[in-house]
């Protein structure tokens, strides 16, 4: 080959590992948070008339104009906060840290935490700065004031719940982020659904907010739809980042027609809380094992040895997600996403294979 892509190819992306997604074929899959029940029929039935009356020869509504009003009507987006659309909220990540992304500018996170916060920063050219949680993965607001002062981030991401911890950090320590932050701070809602606690009101109290939520984990991870909510000054501007048709129109149709029934899909989402509760409990029974309390749909928990105790699930065809060597943090920690309770039994029988 003529030509050397290394010679052109900026060298931080060089240095990247793309993002891993695991072959999960005739596996019980328990990997990526996806909510593990179907569409009821009538909702599926619903979903394919529209996808038969939508106009597969014209662009979509680039404003998303009904699907807008569906979110804000059922989704408790407050008066005077506007909505931005993303091909899944990975999407917003990064055209919220392209709009931020002056030269020298910082995202600053806490950690360990959703690893796409750290890769667009990258993507980006940004400086990143990861904050450690507490060793009960809790967030440390003494350390992320200090570091907030003396980085002065752009942007502050935090999920919340936390994801690979499940945990939801403190009301009062998330209250100091938000007043010592020169900048944006994003509160990620992707596990809403799985954590009973929300950010979205405080929208009308904090000019530096925005919330962001997906439709991913509430079962319509093929979709790809997510969206943040927050001031119209802000959002008018990373709205000019956005290209034109993100959203599809079969999501859009299909999305409105959900987020109309949310209803459905919210029933799903206590079903798998009380897995959780179960799974949670088989868990702390067995030996050698530590867990840490969950308020999204996945557990963290460690093991005397996760890569082989990740393998050897594997063997059995059950896939879950193994996080040692992701985080100094997460030494020997495993991260098993809620199925129905069948594949939950599934797992907990072979985990106890494994770990024999
Ligand atoms: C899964 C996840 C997302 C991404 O969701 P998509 O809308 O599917 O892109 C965002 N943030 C966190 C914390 C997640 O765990």
């Amino acid at each position: 080959m003529a030509f050397d892509p290394r010679d052109l190819i900026r060298p931080e992306i060089l240095r990247l590992k793309a993002y891993q997604v695991a072959d999960a074929r005739d596996m019980v899959k328990l990997d990526a948070m996806e909510n593990p029940y179907p569409l009821p029929e009538d909702l599926r039935k619903a979903a394919a008339g529209l996808v038969s009356d939508a106009a597969l020869n014209r662009y979509p509504d680039s404003q998303a104009a009904e699907l807008r009003h569906a979110i804000r009507k059922r989704l408790g987006v407050p008066e005077g906060a506007q909505i931005l659309f993303g091909n899944g909220s990975d999407e917003l990540i990064q055209l919220i840290a392209l709009a931020l992304a002056k030269p020298g500018a910082t995202i600053l996170a806490p950690e360990p935490s959703f690893v796409m916060y750290r890769m667009i920063a990258t993507f980006c050219g940004m400086h990143y700065v990861g904050v450690p949680l507490t060793e009960q993965f809790s967030l440390d607001p003494d350390e992320m004031v200090l570091r907030i002062e003396q980085h002065q981030p752009a942007v502050v991401f935090i999920a919340y719940p936390n994801n690979p911890t499940g945990t939801l950090f403190d009301a009062d320590a998330m209250a100091r982020v938000l007043h010592a932050a020169p900048g944006l701070v994003v509160i990620d809602e992707a596990y809403h659904a799985f954590a009973g606690s929300s950010f979205m009101e405080e929208l009308r109290r904090h000019p530096n907010l925005l919330v962001m939520r997906t439709l991913s984990k509430l079962g319509l991870a093929a979709l790809r739809l997510g969206f943040v909510a927050g001031a119209p000054q802000w959002l008018a501007e990373i709205d000019k980042l956005r290209l034109p048709y993100n959203i599809n129109s079969l999501t859009q149709a299909i999305a409105t027609h959900l987020v109309e029934n949310v209803g459905r899909l919210n029933a799903q989402a206590a079903a798998i809380v009380t897995s959780r509760t179960q799974l949670a409990h088989a868990l702390a029974d067995m030996p050698d094992l530590r867990i840490w309390q969950s308020h999204a749909n996945f557990i963290l928990f460690r093991v005397p040895n996760a890569p082989r105790t990740f393998d050897l699930l594997k063997r059995q065809r059950v896939l879950i997600k193994n996080l040692h060597g992701t985080h100094p943090m997460l030494d020997n920690c495993l991260r098993v996403t809620v199925g129905t309770p069948g594949e939950n039994a599934i797992f907990l029988n072979a985990l106890r294979a494994s770990l024999a």
